[in-house]
């Protein structure tokens, strides 16, 4: 079957405090899975997490070294910071399929933490109307394990890669088999310690390893 849809995003937020492979191996997963055009990345301003340790910009900048020289466009697109507070994510997603039309197909990509936590979004079920959604296993959180009411839509739109490629919205996807253990809190608590940032260097790209010593990030 020929594939129609003239384009294909897939979307990553998150507060990036700092960036690691996690996140870089959760692009490339569903880049691959979904054989999407673009990757997004958005870091945000959170509502629902503690004070940050870097600055917004110093968590973009961050973000733009570890995704450069990925095999597929990124586009890392500051407009949560821009706002200077805290956006919801459906109105950003609403923002993005007014620029983006009715027909692009996007894929708003989460770790198995955030899906399990999905039901104390603003507006969780909204979101399903303007994007499809994607979640990745994460060590220490099961995909199995979730609020009755996301089970349910889960399993309710569960669909192929392909027909996400071919749908603008409204479906969902799980991939239980990326297990990278690392968390940003992880990272942020070794740095504290006083663990050299090259002890680091499987967790988090050297670029941004070197960045973070360079700015004296997440130090006591
Ligand atoms: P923190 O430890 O500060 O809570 P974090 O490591 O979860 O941060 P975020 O920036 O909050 O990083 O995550 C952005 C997105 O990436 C979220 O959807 C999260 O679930 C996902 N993610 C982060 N790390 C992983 C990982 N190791 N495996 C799969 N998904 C991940």
């Amino acid at each position: 079957m020929q594939d129609t849809m003239a384009r294909r995003v897939a979307l990553l937020g998150g507060t990036f405090d700092p960036v690691h492979a996690g996140h870089v191996a959760l692009g490339a997963h569903f880049m691959a899975l979904l054989q999407a055009d673009e990757l997004w990345v958005m870091p945000a301003l959170p509502w629902q997490k503690a004070a940050l340790a870097a600055s917004p910009q110093q968590r973009a900048e961050m973000v733009e070294l570890a995704f450069a020289g990925q095999p597929y466009p990124v586009v890392v697109d500051k407009r949560e910071l821009q706002r200077g507070q805290p956006t919801y994510t459906v109105d950003t997603l609403r923002e993005l399929r007014a620029e983006l039309g009715p027909q692009t197909s996007i894929a708003f990509l989460m770790g198995a933490d955030q899906l399990q936590r999905l039901d104390t979004w603003h507006d969780w079920q909204d979101l399903f109307g303007l994007a499809h959604l994607c979640a990745a296993a994460r060590p220490g959180f099961e995909l199995g394990a979730l609020p009755p009411a996301v089970a349910q839509e889960f399993a309710r739109r569960a669909a192929t890669p392909e027909q996400i490629r071919n749908t603008p919205s409204g479906l969902t996807c799980l991939a239980p088999d990326l297990a990278l253990d690392v968390s940003a809190t992880g990272i942020r608590a070794a740095l504290q310690r006083g663990n050299k940032p090259g002890s680091l260097s499987l967790l988090i790209p050297p670029v941004v390893l070197d960045y973070i010593e360079q700015h004296n990030l997440y130090k006591k």
